[in-house]
């Protein structure tokens, strides 16, 4: 059995870029209002959904990640970082990295308790470490989420594709579970030791890395003669347009990329600061694509898609309960 942690609350901290014109008044509409992001690694809540997450926290809402694993079998991506006393305390490292990134984004976060699978490379791919996430049994893993839901009662909760955004066995076990868990959280006959039951309204996929996305940034940043970061990836990315017809929901956010730079620069372990990440510029890419993107999967209120927000039908929000 798992023992989830609660981290403290952190301040919610101002954006460092200018706010949207809704925001001057400094109108907080989703006040009361909870989300819950599911994700495998620490730094996945910052390199997803994270400027979503920060405009959201900014006008009022209780944004709240659950983090599967501790990411400690994560190699390291800033070639700056690799030394050896880092490699040597990398769980505590990545703890810290993920206590400051918490704090960039005004989140609250619980550590779900599993240990990093691990990215199994070779041809054929060799067998996933015991005792990690990737091989606990699906039941132990969804109570865990479940006793966590039960406790924060988000309204809107979201995790990967059935695909895992990327083929990481935490991702697609992330995935899993946090549809497992959607559906048990509201069932009084599951789990029945696990907290009383609370079903969230609406289950969405992520859907921000998508390539009609990297296209356009591709085909900014060669307008504007700048050597695109992309060249190489989008030759090998097949195009899918069935699957680029699944985003429903359209998030504005672009206000926000400055917040999400902070909180994926603070995984300095994984984040190399003259890395791809920030290879755009920030204006570019909130002139091309300001909006994070969302499949929304299971909804349980009212609401027309497309959307622009993962609340939309909530409790008022666009439509009522
Ligand atoms: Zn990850």
């Amino acid at each position: 059995m798992v023992t989830p942690t609660m981290e403290p609350m952190s301040q919610h901290p101002q954006p460092s870029s200018p706010q949207p014109a809704t925001q001057h008044d400094g109108a907080r509409p989703y006040e009361g209002l909870r989300l819950m992001h599911v994700h495998a690694h620490p730094d996945d809540e910052s390199s997803k959904g994270a400027a979503s997450t920060a405009r959201y926290v900014a006008q009022g809402a209780a944004v709240h990640v659950v983090t599967c694993t501790g990411g400690e079998r994560g190699s390291i991506l800033n070639p700056k970082m690799e030394r050896p006393d880092i490699l040597a305390n990398i769980t505590e490292v990545r703890r810290q990295e993920m206590e400051r990134a918490r704090d960039i984004l005004g989140i609250t976060q619980h550590w779900l308790g599993f240990v990093d699978s691990g990215w199994p490379d070779g041809d054929p791919k060799p067998p996933l470490p015991e005792g990690c996430f990737g091989l606990a049994p699906l039941e132990e893993s969804t109570e865990a989420l479940v006793r966590i839901i039960r406790d924060v009662r988000p309204h809107v909760l979201t995790t990967y594709d059935e695909r895992g955004g990327y083929p990481h066995p935490d991702h697609v076990r992330c995935h899993e579970v946090s549809v497992a868990a959607f559906e048990a959280a509201g069932d009084p006959e599951r789990f029945p030791d696990a907290g009383e039951p609370w079903q969230p309204l609406k289950l969405y996929y992520h859907h921000s890395f998508n390539r009609p996305r990297m296209e356009a940034l591709h085909a900014a940043m060669q307008a504007h003669g700048l050597e695109s970061p992309w060249e190489e990836r989008l030759k090998t990315w097949k195009p899918e347009p069935e699957w680029d017809a699944r985003i429903t929901t359209k998030v504005e956010c672009g206000a926000y990329f400055g917040v999400r730079d902070q909180a994926l620069l603070a995984h300095a372990t994984q984040i190399d600061p003259d890395g791809h990440w920030f290879a755009i510029p920030r204006e570019l890419q909130v002139e091309v694509w300001p909006t994070e993107d969302y499949e929304l999967v299971v909804s349980h209120v009212a609401s027309t898609t497309p959307e622009d927000d993962l609340f939309a039908g909530v409790d008022g929000v666009g439509g009522t309960l």
